[in-house]
């Protein structure tokens, strides 16, 4: 790894210095070889493993965790920070810089009364998900890798400890602008430094001045719906959106108890400890909105209020637009070419955007009433001929009635499709068959945890990398949990 430390020299006051602390026998859980590619790395090799287990240092290390606060549940903490996280700068990749941080690396001056650990369980399934989700080319932060080791952690009971290594483009999250805004009394000077580096960093096109500021802040609000149109649009719950855990470019981030939908719902709860379903499945594009608020209640010493309400009013468009553009691709409903006068144009786009997510609002409908699986459901498309009113989709339905209704409607908003063999494949290319469900988590982390074995953590690795692609001795992973699998809670404590 060959590193530069743009936030460890830049901003001094942001972060405290901290050294890892090393896990017993440690040994390579995971490797992701994509993630790898990223940072110039290629294969894992022994003083690698030594320098990402804490064993020894990584040339060029910085060494630090970050301090932030965040509103959690609703509620502001003045102050949280990395609590077991600590970053070793920014490695240098082929295609641009990635943040290295060993995630359960240990205490740091942020760890309040935690350990500074994770759990193998929960570092495992960060490294699943974080490599899933990049395959199916949703904006996410990466790992690189997980180490397991034989250090004792106690959560519930007894548990052993593990190191996710994870890169991202950078660690900054709304959190961080909260905390700078509301910690010093009567200067903005901190805040300005933030926002500074953030654009100079992250946003280089644009100006480090008011018109920066606030084409900035435009930035985020979109970046962050597109981001959550694709958690909608492939049935990702996250859990834990607190403002901490929003990254500013609006990449996936900090994962804990999250779940892909089975059977679709949109008051799905995967967060065991959210009692008041705040960060259900249904509730995220309304959570996104309400973060994306407090972001904007931070920076209002940088930018005018009327700057910023008008860019957070662009939300929802870029929410509703994106998330059509992902659910049509789904659907096989083409983009309609509009040749009349503009003004029509937008009329018409309008309206048929309005159709059209009705349409996608009735197809989720009947999964939920059908008890359908989401992601199978959709993958049933690219086994259709539209031109047929016979399907394995309808097979499925309960209320075939209801279902005639709907494809009827569907079919004239496809039209026809003159080559059906190529509108499937293209089907098949964005409907993945293959996605992340907990029990296939949990059965990875089950033969870890009681064989010492691998293997099944690595067979599922390799199946999430190609989502899309039929893998026919692997059917049995596209199938709905088995009884023991369903509804497996998962907690905060990991
Ligand atoms: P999370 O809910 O995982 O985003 O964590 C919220 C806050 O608690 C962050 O500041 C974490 O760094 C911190 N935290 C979570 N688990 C631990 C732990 N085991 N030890 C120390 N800090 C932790
Ligand atoms: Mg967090
Ligand atoms: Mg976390």
């Amino acid at each position: 790894m060959r590193f530069k430390q743009d936030f460890f020299e830049q901003l001094t006051g942001f972060y405290s210095q901290v050294y890892p602390q090393p896990i017993s026998n440690p040994h390579w859980l995971g490797w992701s070889c994509d993630a790898a590619a990223l940072i110039g790395l290629n294969k894992p090799n022994d003083a690698l493993l030594m320098q990402l287990s804490a064993h020894h240092a990584a040339e060029g290390a910085s060494y630090y965790a970050q301090v932030y606060s965040g509103h959690q549940f609703g509620g502001y903490t003045p102050r949280l920070g990395d609590g077991r996280s600590i970053i070793l700068g920014e490695a240098i990749g082929p295609d641009h810089a990635w943040d290295v941080a060993l995630k359960g690396g240990g205490p740091t001056p942020y760890s309040r009364m935690g350990d500074g650990r994770a759990v193998m369980r929960s570092a495992v399934r960060e490294f699943l998900i974080s490599e899933a989700l990049a395959a199916l080319n949703v904006p996410t932060s990466r790992a690189l890798a997980v180490i397991g080791s034989d250090l004792p952690v106690w959560r519930e009971g007894q548990e052993t400890a593990a190191i996710t290594v994870r890169l991202a483009k950078s660690h900054i999250r709304f959190g961080h602008f909260e905390y700078f805004s509301y910690t010093e009394k009567g200067s903005n000077a901190k805040l300005k430094q933030l926002v500074d580096f953030t654009i100079t960093q992250h946003f280089p096109h644009l100006s480090t001045d008011n018109a920066g500021y606030i084409q900035w802040f435009n930035e985020v609000v979109a970046a962050t719906a597109k981001m959550i149109a694709h958690w909608q649009s492939i049935g990702f719950a996250h859990g834990v959106m607190n403002t901490d855990n929003m990254s500013i470019l609006g990449d996936s981030f900090d994962f804990g108890p999250f779940a892909f939908l089975d059977t679709f719902k949109e008051d799905f709860i995967c967060n065991h400890s959210d009692h008041e379903g705040r960060y259900a499945f249904g509730q995220q594009p309304g959570v996104g909105f309400w973060n994306l608020q407090r972001l904007a209640q931070a920076l209002t010493p940088l930018i005018a209020s009327d700057d910023l309400i008008q860019a957070l009013n662009q939300y929802q468009r870029h929410l509703v637009e994106h998330y059509l553009v992902l659910m049509r691709q789904k659907l096989g409903l083409a983009e309609f070419e509009y040749t009349q006068a503009s003004s029509l144009n937008a009329a018409a786009k309008a309206e048929q955007q309005k159709q059209d997510l009705h349409l996608v609002d009735e197809f989720t409908t009947l999964l939920e009433t059908n008890q359908l699986d989401y992601t199978n459901s959709l993958r049933r498309i690219g086994e259709l001929d539209v031109s047929s009113q016979k399907s394995s989709l309808r097979d499925d339905m309960l209320d075939v009635a209801k279902f005639d209704e709907w494809f009827a409607r569907y079919q004239l908003r496809v039209g026809k499709v003159a080559d059906v063999s190529a509108w499937q494949q293209n089907r098949n290319a964005v409907n993945p068959k293959y996605i992340l469900r907990n029990y296939l988590a949990q059965q990875a982390i089950v033969a870890i945890d009681e064989q010492g074995d691998n293997s099944k953590l690595e067979q599922l690795h390799q199946l999430l990398r190609q989502p899309f692609n039929e893998h026919p001795t692997m059917e049995d992973f596209a199938q709905r949990p088995p009884e023991w699998g369903q509804g497996l809670i998962m907690s905060c404590s990991s």
